[in-house]
């Protein structure tokens, strides 16, 4: 997919009269897309306009996060993304594997905190490069970093009450299937779909797993498996306007297919000093609200979450262009891949939302469209589903 193949023919004029129809929940095609993604300062106004109805048809007044820790289950990784502050090398410094007790105590800390989601990010199979990692992996007694995975999202579900959502890179079907028995939802951002950010000098030249057909193929193995995913864009690390539609579209072809993609982050690049992209500009607040509204218009009746973290100060305008989830915030642990960017208060966080004229609900990592199927399963994940999730799939007041 590529971004220069079709360059867009909707003309400025033509907009005028397909507000309406977007407002309506006219479906919104590539070309459409492109041309919406490029509205002018003037324009805009009407595209959030737009985005917000679709939204409000889909939610009416309601806006959800997931109250979490985060586990950086390890920061060995071995891709080199451009923009990746999280990772480390063994031999450098705060390079760490979490041990089962730092999980633990991490979990039942949140749990007194009333969170409900404990999200393991964590790096792309660092045993695959580095001989330490195999060593971790050996004296820790297991065979592979996401066998480690499993046993902790295991742990984790038996001595809390919090239900685990990992992120750990690329799966294949196998490990799709053990994962997803531990995991009410699974995730991966697909980030772009552009190739061209394979290339020397671009974001992911040093990162094999970004591959998107790579990614591709674990998002859609997810959906042969019926698992609840969550996937996203992120948005400013070399992709153009158009690349950010084509990557939309290819997550609603795979919906569409499945069924089951939960949650789409719209996520920003953030510069930070020591990255490989510390001159790279961040994309500007005008190019998110645009790339959110798009989202909205394109993907309809979608959860459609974007990090308050990585837009503050002023995060809620976000509201405006049609988002519905906050995403995971954290009382207790920082956004590891993004510490320079604290969470909101959750009470500042609830104050913003209401004076945006929505209400903020507690979430679990599941979304609740897809608590009903995975609390349905046979087993012990969904039996701990089953006990923390009210009635509307909603997390159930402590
Ligand atoms: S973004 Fe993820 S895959 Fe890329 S280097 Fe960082 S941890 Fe590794």
């Amino acid at each position: 997919m590529s971004s220069t193949l079709n360059p867009c023919t909707v003309s400025t004029s033509d907009l005028g009269s397909l507000w309406d129809e977007l407002r309506d929940g006219l479906p919104v095609e590539r070309e459409l897309a492109c041309r919406l993604i490029r509205a002018t300062d003037g324009e805009l106004p009407e595209l959030l306009t737009a985005a917000m109805a679709v939204k409000e048809r889909f939610h009416p007044g309601l806006i959800t996060y997931s109250r979490k820790v985060f586990l950086p289950l390890t920061n060995l990784c071995r891709d080199y993304c451009g923009y990746c502050i999280f990772r480390r090398d063994p031999a450098d410094a705060g390079a760490h594997t979490m041990t089962a007790e730092e999980v633990l105590a991490v979990a039942t800390a949140g749990e007194k905190l009333g969170c409900r989601e404990a999200l393991f990010s964590l790096g792309d199979k660092p045993e695959l490069e580095f001989p330490e990692m195999r060593a971790i992996l050996r004296r820790l007694g297991y065979k592979s970093t996401l066998h480690y995975l499993e046993a902790m999202c295991e742990l984790v579900l038996r001595e809390t009450s919090l239900l685990p959502h990992a992120n750990p890179g690329l799966m294949s079907a196998g490990w799709v299937r053990r994962l997803g028995a531990v995991c009410p939802s699974l995730g991966l951002m697909l980030e772009t779909t552009s190739r061209a950010l394979l290339h020397p000098g671009a974001a992911h030249n040093r990162a094999p797993d970004k591959a998107p057909a790579r990614r591709l193929r674990t998002i859609e193995e997810a959906g042969k498996q019926g698992i609840p995913f969550t996937t996203g864009l992120l948005v400013g690390i070399g992709e153009t306007p158009e690349d950010r539609v084509d990557t939309l579209l290819a997550i609603r072809e795979l919906d569409r297919r499945y069924r089951h993609i939960q949650e789409v982050i719209v996520q920003n690049f953030r510069v930070k000093p020591a990255i490989p992209m510390a001159s790279w500009p961040e994309p500007s607040r005008g190019e998110m609200l645009r790339t959110v509204a798009v989202a909205r218009l394109v993907l309809g009746k979608m959860n459609i979450q974007a990090p308050p973290n990585l837009s503050s100060p002023g995060y809620d305008v976000l509201l405006s262009a049609g988002i519905n989830d906050w995403g995971g915030v954290s009382p207790l642990t920082p956004d590891f891949i993004n510490p320079e960017a604290p969470w909101p208060h959750l009470a500042e966080l609830e104050r913003r939302t209401q004076a945006a004229g929505q209400q903020l609900k507690h979430r679990l990592c599941v979304y609740p469209e897809f608590v009903a199927r995975v609390a349905a399963r046979p087993g012990f994940m969904p039996e701990r589903l089953r006990a923390v999730a009210d009635e509307h799939g909603l997390a159930r007041a402590a």
